[in-house]
């Protein structure tokens, strides 16, 4: 479970983090992509256990029931974890720091042998990773919410009765438990990022791209734009004319809006990727055809024979 995930009393202050409940994980999603908008931040997901965000998953019998948890504050009524998910400032950890200098390692000890290598380019900066200490967790839960199984007091005993009773409940007749789905979270201030500026042009500039612009370059590469200076006069247009129509428009500081070359041309990239993977795909199958053929041949044969 993250660390960094501190939930302390409800509170209205920007320097404490406050307890927040949605119905749905879209509802979530929702809030959370307000928040990047109106704050300067992006939250990548880093971790899911099996079943979080899953739709129709049922109370059990088999499964523990929670009364409180460091995500979930107590409110008298049980409820049963269904999974987590944890969330970390985009500026946050390189994960791939061990395979980036293995890479770059490589690359300076064949430019040092062959003298006809050349290396592509010289870059200080490797990553855009800060080493920001920021995460959430969101925790999915079933809530039973029945004043039957509703404890006024958070003791051992009356946990263990509660808990009897609404799993004896469940094992009898499931329909008749009342089980609503909730997600929990406390998203994070701009005091607990590090290392990186949260207000300003800095900041801005530092931005991860809204992820409808990343579709866009993706779509109109698979479309066949292939020059950043097309792509970004398209770009304008789609942020202009689609996602600010009659609305101010935002900075052009902005990455979030106005991503840099590099940022388009790392999603024009993975979209080549997908392409190569579908045509791979293309190819696998008809290997399969050929071979399913032969096979379909010679039992025809032995058949006859
Ligand atoms: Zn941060």
């Amino acid at each position: 479970m993250a660390g960094a995930d501190v939930c302390p009393e409800q509170t209205t202050t920007a320097t404490s983090r406050t307890a927040e409940i949605f119905k749905s994980f879209k509802e979530f999603e929702e809030t959370k992509s307000r928040l990047e908008e109106g704050t300067c931040t992006k939250y990548n997901g880093i971790h899911k256990e099996a079943d979080f965000g899953k739709e129709n998953i049922q109370p059990s019998t088999e499964k523990r029931m929670y009364f409180h948890l460091t995500g979930v504050p107590f409110d008298g009524s049980p409820f049963q974890l269904v999974g987590t998910k944890v969330y970390e400032c985009h500026l946050g950890k390189d994960r791939n720091a061990a395979a980036k200098d293995k890479y770059h390692a490589q690359r300076q000890a064949q430019s040092l042998e062959d003298h006809a290598f050349q290396a592509r380019r010289c870059s200080v900066q490797t990553t855009k990773k800060m080493n920001c200490p920021v995460q959430f967790t969101v925790y999915h839960i079933i809530k039973f919410p029945d004043d039957k199984f509703k404890i006024d007091k958070d003791t051992d005993a009356r946990r263990r009765k509660a808990s009897k009773d609404l799993k004896k409940a469940i094992d009898q007749k499931p329909s008749s438990v009342q089980a609503t789905v909730q997600f929990h979270t406390c998203f994070p201030t701009l005091t607990e990022h590090k290392n990186h500026p949260t207000v300003g042009e800095v900041a801005e500039l530092r931005e991860g791209v809204d992820e409808r612009v990343k579709g866009r370059i993706r779509t109109l590469a698979l479309n066949g734009v292939k020059d950043i200076r097309e792509m970004r006069r398209h770009l304008d247009a789609y942020v202009n004319d689609d996602l600010f129509k009659e609305q101010d428009l935002p900075p052009t500081t902005r990455r979030r809006y106005n991503p840099t070359d590099k940022d388009i041309r790392n999603n024009m990239d993975k979209s080549k990727d997908r392409i190569k993977n579908s045509k791979e795909d293309q190819c696998n199958v008809q290997v399969m055809c050929n071979r399913l053929q032969s096979y379909i041949i010679t039992v025809d044969v032995k058949c006859k024979n």
